[in-house]
């Protein structure tokens, strides 16, 4: 089992299986955003042995992120190899929706049912703006049809201070029919542009008053290590959440360990990378030395995000799409 020295299990890892994305949202990277060479990814191989080390030592979920992981060549093949290694149970996606609509009965076939839909504005125009492509329609076609198979959707909406404020209650609408959550995230400092801050108007306080003032907000109970705040509406088939990614709230049951694309891992989002699995996994001289080396890299990590990120020292250079979210 992998436990850091603050008693946390770490049983939940967020791989990220490419760093490319057919989208440039604003808060997440550049336009001119830069991509590592392929060689540079983790491949299908090395992947298969590095999960296959992590779940014989606890790890049991795995969360499929990027970048935009459909841009990934051979993903449902992956995936399928995925799910055969003993101890996962359980296979989720996070997803831009641009592709994802072609896969969705293949996703069902391989028990693959929990996919986040990234989404921050219902407005066609405002999506432009905010991702800087001309993909709304392909999105929403795809949270259609993942409604349409019975799929569990979350959608994540990213809250930005004078951009889409205004849609809380049209978000927050959809859950009136659709069996989904929509789960409203605070805006972190990872635009890949050097983008800092020292507060965010729209915490988790803000977003769930302002809803409230429309909406009668019931509490549900959270599932154990979630990260998101969640609350029922009576008369709703869905739920809203929120999530206080900047704020922190979350970081005492902490259970996640983060894969970059290229191998560099993160014991905690605020943090520096810790160790890079790719390159030990490329050394034959330290192969057998990688599940010590994560377990010591784990043992290591700080109480919370705050003390990562006094620690951190390339601050709030980095992408969303390389961290994988
Ligand atoms: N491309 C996929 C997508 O957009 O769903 C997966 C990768 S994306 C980096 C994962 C999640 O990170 C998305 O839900 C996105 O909204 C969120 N994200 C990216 N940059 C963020 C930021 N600066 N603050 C908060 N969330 C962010
Ligand atoms: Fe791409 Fe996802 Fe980042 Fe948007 S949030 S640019 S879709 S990786």
């Amino acid at each position: 089992m992998l436990t850091d020295a603050h008693h946390r299990i770490i049983d939940y890892v967020r791989l990220s299986v490419t760093d490319r994305c057919n989208l440039r949202c604003t808060y997440c990277m550049p336009e001119n955003m830069h991509f590592v060479q392929r060689k540079a990814l983790l491949t299908d191989d090395e992947i298969l042995r590095l999960l296959q080390t992590l779940a014989a030592a606890g790890i049991s979920k795995i969360r499929i992120t990027g970048g935009e992981p459909f841009l990934r060549p051979g993903l449902m093949a992956l995936l399928e190899k995925i799910k055969a290694i003993p101890g996962i149970r359980e296979i989720a996606i996070t997803t831009n929706g641009v592709l994802t609509q072609a896969y969705i009965p293949a996703l069902q076939q391989l028990g693959i049912t929990h996919i986040n839909l990234s989404l921050d504005t219902l407005q066609a125009d405002r999506f432009l703006q905010i991702t800087r492509r001309n993909r709304f329609t392909a999105v929403m076609d795809t949270l259609q049809s993942l409604l349409q198979h019975n799929m569990q959707v979350k959608i994540n909406a990213v809250v930005m201070e004078n951009v889409n404020t205004d849609e809380l209650n049209a978000f927050t609408a959809l859950t009136r029919d659709n069996a989904l959550s929509v789960r409203f995230i605070e805006e972190m400092p990872f635009n890949g542009q050097g983008h800092t801050f020292s507060g965010i108007v729209w915490n988790y306080h803000k977003i769930l008053s302002t809803i409230g003032e429309n909406y009668t907000l019931q509490k549900i109970v959270d599932a154990p290590h979630s990260t998101s705040l969640n609350y029922h509406i009576p008369g709703h088939k869905g739920n809203i959440g929120v999530i206080p990614a900047y704020s922190r709230t979350f970081c005492g049951t902490c259970n996640r360990l983060r894969i970059s694309a290229t191998g560099s891992m993160k014991t905690c989002l605020y943090g520096n990378d810790v160790l890079n699995v790719k390159e030990m996994m490329r050394d034959e001289l330290q192969q057998h030395l990688l599940l010590p080396a994560i377990q010591s890299a784990i043992h290591a990590r700080f109480a919370n995000g705050f003390e990562a990120e006094q620690h951190h020292t390339e601050k709030n250079m980095e992408s969303m799409s390389v961290i994988g979210g």
